[in-house]
């Protein structure tokens, strides 16, 4: 772990101030903010990340979840992943953001990690968190990719690119991208939303780059729309042990049955996307159909139809399939 300088910040236009210090809001940040800690002093000791300051955000008043007039819910970027699952908004109205964050981690580590750090988390890329392997164009851009070729079990399958297959590992991105929220951002004076669509970046030639964020770019606080009456979400993760564990498969499932058809549905995908996979095949297989097991199969084959398994994970396609029938037909049974 190299030297570095540790400052507080006292308000959200402090903490952005020092930010836009670093060159790059990306990997190589020479400044980064830490709020729970739980990703970016991992991957410091691992000298994956090297900033050379970092800025405490965790005495910003931003822990705090706010019914809003519009019916909308704003959730504070430091409200922490526990305090949020069992927000009782949260509960009644998103089951599916309640249920992905308690499929996550532990309860130690959700008792630290904030909402605007797991947006941000990194991948679990094993050659991305090693610098044994010196191939890594996330870590190191032009390097080449390990994982292409290596043991790449557990990568992405959708949104690949030849440069990068390192899988997104949020759970509770993906409810968000399912519940359609959106990202509020702070960068000196000026505030800009961002939905939660347009946040991630694909890894293309520049998988250094994950998302929009610039310097002195702060996450404040994500709100979720109004609950649609009548609707039911569900969030349903497949992993190898059945805690402290991310997602081979995970699906998170809004939808409103109206009578016998689906009158909306959003649905994204976790554990198999280069970022938090939604998936509008899928969504528009659902709308205006019956709510049965062939319109359900149907989805989830259109969903993977441009799934690009590796050596390793061919598994994942026909695993991510059962994972979105099985949550459909617990959401609507
Ligand atoms: C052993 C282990 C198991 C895990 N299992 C899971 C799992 O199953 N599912 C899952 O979803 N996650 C899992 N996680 C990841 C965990 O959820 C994240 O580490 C956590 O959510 C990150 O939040 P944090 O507040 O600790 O972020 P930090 O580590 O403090 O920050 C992460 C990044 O976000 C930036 N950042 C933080 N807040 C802001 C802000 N407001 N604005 C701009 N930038 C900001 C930081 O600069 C940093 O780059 C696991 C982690 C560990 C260590």
């Amino acid at each position: 772990m190299i030297d570095f300088a540790l400052s507080r910040a006292s308000s959200p236009a402090e903490a952005s101030e020092q930010a836009a210090k670093s060159k790059t809001a990306q990997q190589g940040a020479q400044v980064r903010y830490v709020a729970g800690g739980t990703t970016l002093i991992d991957l410091m000791k691992l000298d994956v990340e090297t900033p050379v300051r970092v800025v405490d955000i965790n005495r910003l008043e931003l822990a705090r979840t706010e019914r809003q007039p519009d019916g909308s819910l704003r959730i504070g970027a430091m409200v922490r992943n526990a305090d949020l699952a069992h927000d009782p908004n949260v509960v009644r109205d998103y089951p599916v953001l309640s249920q992905g964050l308690l499929s996550g981690a532990t309860g130690q580590l959700r008792n630290m990690a904030t909402t605007g750090g797991n947006l941000l988390q990194r991948t679990r890329c094993s050659y991305f968190r090693d610098l044994a392997y010196a191939e890594c164009n996330k870590r190191t851009p032009g390097s080449g990719c390990s994982a292409i070729g290596g043991h790449n079990r557990t990568h992405a399958i959708l949104g690949t690119s030849e440069h990068c297959i390192a899988t997104h590992p949020s759970d509770m991105a993906v409810a968000m991208m399912a519940l359609e929220a959106r990202i509020h951002i702070l960068n000196g004076q000026s505030e800009r939303e961002v939905p939660i669509g347009e946040f991630y970046l694909l890894p293309g030639n520049t998988p250094n780059l994950e998302n929009v964020l610039k310097p002195g770019d702060l996450i404040t606080y994500v709100t979720l729309p109004p609950p649609v009456a009548g609707a039911r979400s569900h969030y349903l993760k497949l992993r190898d042990r059945a805690s402290y564990e991310f997602a081979l498969a995970s699906a998170a499932v809004v939808i409103h049955v109206d009578g016998e058809r689906i009158r909306k549905a959003r649905i994204a995908f976790g554990g198999v996307g280069t970022r938090p996979w939604r998936s509008p095949e899928a969504e528009h297989a659902l709308e205006g159909k019956a709510a049965d097991e062939a319109t359900f199969r149907a989805a989830a084959d259109a969903a993977l139809r441009n799934a690009k398994p590796q050596r390793d994970n061919a598994f994942k396609v026909e695993l991510a399939k059962r994972c979105l029938i099985r949550a459909l037909t617990t959401v609507t049974t």
